[in-house]
């Protein structure tokens, strides 16, 4: 008792000379959660290079503008492609970015005490990069915790219990599928299909179909706009913008849900197959346990009209999705740094860290 009083008087003063700051690292966007004032960044992941000095131009909103649109010395860059960390010191010159940004006119005495949350299954090394760009851009603390897991505290799900809790987080870069029990994933599976394959598949679909080239940002439009998974009565259509690939001249398609539906059909089916696969190979009492609770999914694909449906009718096992559910990371990234000791076993550790036995 008086142990716990005295961390707790620790963590008051810690609190007073540090800031707690949550991040989501995602492939498509990046949130920025400061304790005592909530999500204070909600940006695209991109950061603009400039290839002549090095120095980064723009991140974020900016940033993502200039896709596309650079002059040769400029690139726009994703740091995390397909859930991995494609680039690491674009990756931390993002987080010292984010980092600085979120504390402008908070700054405190110490550097601040950071959660990250980054894609399940990523490498050792991958793991110290994130955690060196974290410490390098000022944190005075550093820990990680993987998505899926970060997905679950986020909604609120025992994941320190005894009892299977599964997660399907639909972001941009990737799908991941996890099933989650006593604070570790018990079976998992990441795909490398999500939003911007399904915007992928609708460029190649509208190229195919009516010889007519879009941009990928077209694609997301009228995939948020019209996009549905399943058909329902109305149906919908919109018009996109784009190059005739015969006459090189600009052009305009009319373009339907049905149209999308079928862009997209392959990479749904290959989401629903790996959610399968899962649940084929999670042990009996924790798919029963699944069966019973249901499956909680998170990221922008759960905002996709008719997926939660889908994936319920295809499963069969009921489906929820949370109010936020783009808000399900950085979320679980908060409640840890709420009470990190009590979270200790679910942080991800490096090799490095492990003290050595005798
Ligand atoms: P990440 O965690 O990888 O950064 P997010 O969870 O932020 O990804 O989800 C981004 C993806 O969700 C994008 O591909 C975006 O197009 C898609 N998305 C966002 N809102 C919707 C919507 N209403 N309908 C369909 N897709 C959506
Ligand atoms: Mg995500």
């Amino acid at each position: 008792m008086a142990e716990r009083r005295q961390t707790s008087f620790r963590e008051r003063i810690r609190r007073a000379l540090s800031n707690d700051v949550g991040i989501d690292l995602g492939t498509v966007n990046t949130l920025v959660y400061v304790k005592g004032r909530g999500v204070v960044i909600s940006e695209p992941s991109v950061v603009a290079i400039n290839q002549k000095t090095g120095a980064v131009v723009a991140v974020g909103r900016d940033a993502k503008d200039m896709l596309g649109r650079t002059p040769t010395h400029i690139t726009a860059v994703k740091p995390v492609v397909e859930g991995v960390i494609s680039d690491f010191e674009v990756t931390e010159e993002m987080i010292s970015y984010l980092l600085s940004r979120a504390q402008e006119g908070h700054k405190k005495i110490l550097g601040p005490r950071v959660v990250v949350g980054v894609p399940s299954g990523i490498t050792d090394v991958e793991t110290r990069a994130v955690r060196d760009a974290c410490q390098n851009a000022g944190a005075s603390e550093v820990h990680i915790v993987e998505e899926p897991i970060a997905a679950a505290i986020g909604m609120r799900l025992p994941v320190k219990d005894p009892v299977g809790s599964m997660v399907i987080d639909i972001g941009g870069g990737t799908t991941d599928i996890a099933v989650i029990s006593l604070s570790g994933i018990v079976r998992s599976k990441n795909i490398r299909i999500a939003g911007d394959a399904f915007d992928d598949n609708i460029v190649s679909y509208v190229r195919n179909e009516f010889k007519v080239l879009i941009g990928h940002k077209s694609a997301e439009e009228v995939k948020i706009a019209i996009g549905s998974v399943m058909q329902d009565d109305e149906g919908a259509e919109a018009v996109v913008r784009g190059r005739d690939l015969v006459t090189g001249l600009p052009r305009e398609v009319a373009v339907t849900d049905a149209d999308i539906r079928e862009a997209i059909g392959a990479s749904i089916g290959t989401i629903v197959e790996g959610a399968r696969e899962v649940l084929e190979t999670t042990p009996p009492e924790i798919l029963s346990d699944v069966m019973h609770r249901g499956v909680n999914i998170a990221g922008g694909g759960a905002l996709f009209r008719g997926l939660p449906e889908l994936l319920e009718h295809e499963l069969r096992i009921p489906i929820h999705v949370p109010p936020d559910p783009l808000l399900a990371v950085v979320r679980g990234c908060a409640a840890i740094l709420d009470d990190i000791d009590y979270w200790q076993d679910i942080l991800l550790v490096n090799e490095d860290e492990i003290s050595p036995v005798s």
